[in-house]
């Protein structure tokens, strides 16, 4: 099956921090694949800024090596990569001097979508928004783009919303979380709400619990400085796993619009009761396998950083009363995989007598390493000798289902061409990232006030023991990491 492309209005597109780490690793490459299927218009310019003084010629090359080291040579063809780099420019601009502003505004060009990507440091935000629109850069319809982290608690991010609305309005502010690019990430929605066999079954009276796990294996070695002052909960669980849980636990907006779709999640998030510290277990990583542990990596002998987190989640609401929605994250863990598992409650009577140990229904929808859907199922064991019951899965890869040769879409080429499209559905509100730091807030205070230590953990391992007695106490098993 291949993807239909519908090609996008031509665009000048503001890359801010082009020459950066993620610039080159995500967003370059991203913008080449939506080139090369044809997507972008040939009108459409990339206009990539950084401080460095550099030809476009010179820019051109970074990004053709750019591209080179992260894009599989498979993907790509000579030609095409010579024809995307046509469409590249640069401009030297300092984010907080005037050096260059006046050169930027001379390469916009009337009738054009305009975009500005904000690939730079959060400090950054705020100056650059109030420079496009002190010199007539940025127009009524433009968009701005800004990444993660967005504020490092409530009144840092009020403050950065107050400060980006200075300049923009809300329709023109595009709050990026890769998580919500992914494909079986909005495949949650369509099989919540175009399918009618889910959505009855999707409430406390069938679900018993979810738990959403966002496993790393890398540690915080080459980010460690910046990782200590944030930890797991403020780098992990207010962003991306609060949005995987929002969508998994929102109510069916009545249409499909970007308002619509954001009012049930930030309603979702309203509702999500206070955690006690007594349902959370913070962890951080040993040294091990021939690497150094996080307090080493973090360079704070004495850091009390987490960067591993489990924790116990209810949503107070109809639908969810009851049913805890457990969350995990780490680093240094036995494998990178994400996922949102739905596990059913089980049969109200077992007619069966060898049933024991059988883990009943659950649905799970696969984020990482591959991303697909699996329906955990119970049928009978094979053969004859008795009716034994046995464990299946009924599988759906999304590399398999959309056939062997389709090319796996990065997050960013979807939510990049949103934004030129113009549609925030897959973008967080000003008001869902305010909510979201306003339920992480306290819980953080609480540990901070009580100064608890994390548990050190085995890097390799599932994070450290308590995460696990925290399930065990429920009645209930984590499921594994890496199996
Ligand atoms: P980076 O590698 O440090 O790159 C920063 C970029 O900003 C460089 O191009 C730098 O170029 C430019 N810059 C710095 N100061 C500037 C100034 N005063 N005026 C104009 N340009 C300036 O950072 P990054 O890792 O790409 O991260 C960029 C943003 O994305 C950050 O907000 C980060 O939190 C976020 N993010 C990154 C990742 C990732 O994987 N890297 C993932 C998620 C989110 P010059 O020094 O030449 O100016």
């Amino acid at each position: 099956m291949v993807s239909r492309v519908i090609p996008v209005d031509p665009f000048d597109l503001v890359v801010f921090g082009a020459t950066g780490d993620l610039a080159r690793r995500k967003i370059l490459p991203s913008l080449f694949h939506r080139f090369q299927v044809g997507q972008m218009p040939d009108t459409a310019q990339i206009i990539g800024s950084a401080r460095s003084e550099m030809s476009a010629q010179a820019f051109r090359t970074l990004v053709r090596d750019a591209i080179v080291e992260f894009v599989s040579a498979d993907d790509y063809e000579a030609e095409t990569l010579d024809g995307f780099l046509e469409r590249l420019d640069y401009v030297a601009v300092d984010a907080t001097g005037d050096a260059g502003w006046n050169d930027l505004a001379g390469k916009m060009r009337a009738d054009m979508v305009r975009a500005f990507y904000l690939s730079v440091g959060p400090s950054l935000f705020a100056p650059i928004a109030e420079r496009l629109s002190r010199h007539a850069i940025a127009t009524p319809d433009s968009r701005i783009v800004v990444e993660k982290p967005f504020g490092h608690d409530l009144a840092t991010a009020q403050k950065l919303n107050a400060a980006l609305r200075g300049s923009f309005q809300e329709h023109q502010i595009y709050r990026i979380d890769h998580y919500l690019g992914k494909e079986t990430v909005q495949n949650l929605m369509a099989l919540r709400f175009a399918n009618s066999l889910f959505e009855p079954l999707w409430n406390s009276t069938h679900i018993d619990h979810v738990q959403i796990t966002v496993a790393e294996t890398i540690g915080v070695d080459g980010r460690g400085e910046y990782y200590d002052h944030s930890g797991a909960m403020r780098d992990m669980v207010q962003n991306h796993l609060m949005q995987l849980l929002c969508l998994t636990a929102m109510e069916p907006p009545s249409k499909f619009t970007p308002n619509a779709v954001r009012d049930e999640k930030v309603k979702v998030i309203e509702a999500l009761e206070p955690v006690p510290q007594s349902d959370i277990a913070r962890g951080q990583y040993r040294a091990g396998g021939g690497q150094g542990s996080y307090r080493e990596h973090a360079g704070n002998p004495a850091s009390r950083t987490e960067s591993f987190i489990a924790m116990k989640v209810k949503v107070a609401n109809w639908r969810w009363a009851g049913v805890p929605f457990y969350l995990r994250t780490g680093k240094r863990l036995r494998a990178r995989e994400s996922e949102i598992a739905v596990v059913f409650r089980d049969p109200p009577h077992m007619i069966f007598p060898n049933a024991e140990g059988l883990r009943g229904n659950a649905l799970v929808i696969r984020l990482q390493p591959d991303e697909g859907i699996t329906l955990r199922t119970t049928i009978k064991d094979p053969g004859p000798g008795g009716l034994r019951l046995t464990e299946v899965s009924l599988d759906m890869s999304f590399a398999e289902a959309l056939g062997a040769d389709s090319r796996a879409q990065d997050a960013y080429e979807r939510l990049i061409m949103d934004v030129i499209r113009g549609d925030q559905t897959l973008f967080m509100r000003g008001d869902e990232v305010e909510a979201a730091w306003a339920w992480v807030d306290p819980v953080i205070q609480a540990w901070e006030d009580a100064r608890t230590e994390p548990f050190a953990y085995d890097p390799g391992s599932s994070g450290p023991e308590e995460a696990l007695m925290m399930m065990h106490r429920d009645g209930r098993r984590w499921r594994q990491i890496g199996v």
